[in-house]
């Protein structure tokens, strides 16, 4: 039986080989009966055009995983089996199908199930039936046609558990014992060496970017959350000899590595430490101490192991801040979408954020129920007093999500809207405007309208510009030192900027009908003329402050914050490109700090400060924007005065 497993692009950015195929392949080389008789194949990160040439002979069944990052290559590859092979049936898992309504996939006759929750124990039932010529009725998990519906299982999908591992003594679970990375280390190896190494300009990323888990499950149930079927159940973790000899495989193997943890809550077991301390011996081991980007989801509610895990990986990770999530600063919000975490203040301080700024960011979802467009800015403001970067990431809605269930539709009076562009924000470096996505958003609910959800995406970037790209920034840390808050700083900048039309000599009304056109007319997110407003707003900044009146516009509104705001200010500004590179001194009673603070502080004397500003180009925008991510940067374009 020739078996197709494909889910290209199955995240924001690719793993370079196909975590799908490996994994159900062990499973069934280890627990289906017909191993022999079977040959697996998958396809790489292409188009369905691309991959259906590329099937070449009949498969006897296909397994596709949809996702919201390539869920119409998948629909149109599925199009193209139809008429290419039409008795090949199809099934379906992946976070992108809606099992409040699968009527959707209805109408493309060949699919045959849709698979809910961990797929290893279906896809092994499924292939095991139709060898036999058995009716697929029992396979628990699987939403098997029938005519012109969907049959709900009888039961759940068993979720996996690993031998020798953490996890529930009892309840539907399934017990493993092998490692798919492990077991297939060669063949991934050669993946990535294929796919990145020959073609590197598909990844998002100019690293190797590899994701890897050590656990599987949430115990917590985010309204805005659902993570392959995995919130609100147990957490079940691999064993340690696992987890350690696969950590060794990729420290080991890959170069360039962006290291991506991809558990739910790591710390949450006292053993994650363990692991935290192996990876630090690992890389000192293969010389590459200050070379791997690692990211992170940290535990909610273990801050302790937590701190001890960034301690420890702190010395020998690269310069990418960790990401902290903390999503909104509001407890009411926080209730709205069940979400349990401690307070900013607390994390701030177990983290000791302060003592290392820049070396932290902290996402926050912009919109979520309940939230408001002064929450929003709050949290955003709270998240700075904190001494973190910013990373702001629109609330999607999963159809799995509690947020996509009718009952939770009609109590928030959800209004949604699909969208085949991502939102593309300064956060993300990717900001080119990207259309292989199809994402579910919410433009308004009973807590906020679409103008607030409008001017909540706008401002935002506007922020970022500002505060995480470091051109009010030390302003704002100086009038934090004098006991004001970044609300209170950025609170009449931002009702300014939106109640005057053209203070920063862009529209903003146009900006906000280029959002409009997104929501309701299927355009690119914020597009005018060909680019992201965010560019606009940052070519307009420099010329608004030096030509036009915004410098004396910002000093009436924050240079009583403290006394030394002018030439904060302009440290700032002249960071931004300009037409022709150009290096300026400023004299000031100020001198700076470099990484990990990045701020400007109050000396006796008066200092030389020296900024060089780079000359605008095509991609000025993204270095900007890198600025968020590597304050190294910021030490490169401001510094004191050495003769
Ligand atoms: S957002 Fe994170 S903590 Fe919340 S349910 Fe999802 S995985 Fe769990």
């Amino acid at each position: 039986m020739n078996i197709l497993v494909w889910s290209p692009t199955t995240g924001w950015d690719t793993a370079n080989f196909s975590a799908h195929y490996y994994l159900f392949r062990t499973q069934y080389k280890h627990y289906g009966k017909y191993f022999q008789d079977t040959n697996w194949s998958t396809i790489g990160d292409i188009s369905a055009e691309e991959a259906i040439e590329q099937v070449t002979e009949a498969p006897a069944i296909v397994f596709l995983g949809i996702y919201p990052w390539n869920k119409n290559i998948i629909l149109d590859f599925v199009k193209y089996i139809g008429i290419k092979y039409p008795n090949t049936p199809i099934f379906l898992g992946g976070v992108e199908i809606n099992f409040h309504d699968p009527r959707p996939f209805l109408e493309y006759k060949n699919i045959a199930g849709l698979v809910k929750g961990e797929g290893e124990v279906p896809l092994t039932q499924i292939v095991d039936k139709l060898h036999d010529g058995q009716d697929l009725y029992d396979v628990p998990g699987l939403y098997v046609r029938e005519g012109q519906s969907f049959l709900t299982p009888k039961k759940e999908a068993p979720r996996i558990k690993f031998k020798d591992g953490i996890g529930p003594k009892d309840g539907d679970f399934f017990e493993v014992k092998y490692s798919y990375l492990l077991e297939n280390a060669d063949d991934i190896l050669q993946d990535i060496r294929r796919n990145y190494d020959e073609n590197p300009k598909k990844a998002r990323h100019t690293r190797r970017y590899f994701f890897w888990e050590g656990t599987r499950g949430c115990p917590y149930g985010c309204v805005y959350c659902d993570w392959g079927g995995g919130v609100n159940t147990k957490v079940r973790r691999k064993p340690q000899w696992m987890i350690e000899q696969e950590l060794e495989f990729i420290f080991k193997n890959i170069e360039d590595l962006y290291f991506h943890l991809f558990d739910a809550n790591f710390g949450i077991f006292p053993q994650d430490i363990t692991t935290a301390q192996h990876i630090a011996d690992l890389l000192r081991k293969y010389d590459r101490v200050g070379k791997v980007h690692i990211s992170i989801t940290f535990a909610k509610n273990n801050q302790d192991n937590v701190a001890r895990i960034i301690d420890i990986l702190n010395p020998v990770k690269s310069p990418m801040p960790w990401s902290l999530d903390i999503q909104s600063t509001d407890q009411g919000v926080l209730d709205d979408i069940k979400r349990t975490q401690m307070p900013m203040s607390f994390i701030g301080e177990k983290y000791k954020i302060k003592e290392n700024q820049s070396k932290f960011y902290t996402n926050a979802m912009l919109a979520l129920p309940g939230t408001t467009f002064d929450k929003d800015l709050k949290t955003w403001c709270d998240i700075f007093d904190a001494g973190s970067q910013l990373s702001g990431y629109i609330t999607t809605i999963p159809p799995q999500s509690e947020m996509y269930t009718p009952e939770f539709i009609k109590e928030w009076q959800v209004k949604t809207f699909v969208t085949t562009y991502e939102h593309a924000t300064i956060n993300h470096l990717n900001y080119r405007l990207q259309n292989n996505a199809e994402i579910i958003h919410m433009h308004s609910c009973k807590s906020f309208t679409t103008e607030d959800y409008i001017n909540i995406l706008i401002v935002h970037e506007l922020l970022q510009l500002l505060d995480g790209a470091y051109i009010t920034k030390f302003a704002r840390k100086l009038a934090n030192n004098n006991g004001y808050t970044a609300y209170d700083f950025y609170k009449p900048i931002v009702d300014r900027f939106l109640a005057d039309d053209n203070w920063l000599g862009v529209d903003i009304n146009e900006i906000r009908q280029s959002i409009r056109d997104w929501i309701f007319d299927g355009k690119p997110f914020g597009e005018i003329n060909g680019v992201i407003f965010t560019e606009l707003l940052l070519k307009k900044l420099t010329v608004s402050y030096f030509l036009k009146n915004l410098k004396n516009d910002l000093i009436d509104i924050v240079g009583g914050m403290h006394k030394l705001m002018a030439p904060a200010l302009d440290v700032g500004f002249r960071t931004l490109p300009v037409p022709k590179g150009k290096t300026v001194s400023i004299n000031a009673n100020l001198a700076y700090s470099k990484s990990p603070s990045c701020e400007l502080v109050e000396t006796a004397t008066e200092n030389t400060l020296t900024v060089v500003a780079e000359a605008f180009y095509r991609d000025s925008l993204l270095d900007v924007a890198n600025r968020l991510a590597l304050p190294t940067i910021i030490d490169n374009l401001v510094s004191n005065y050495r003769p």
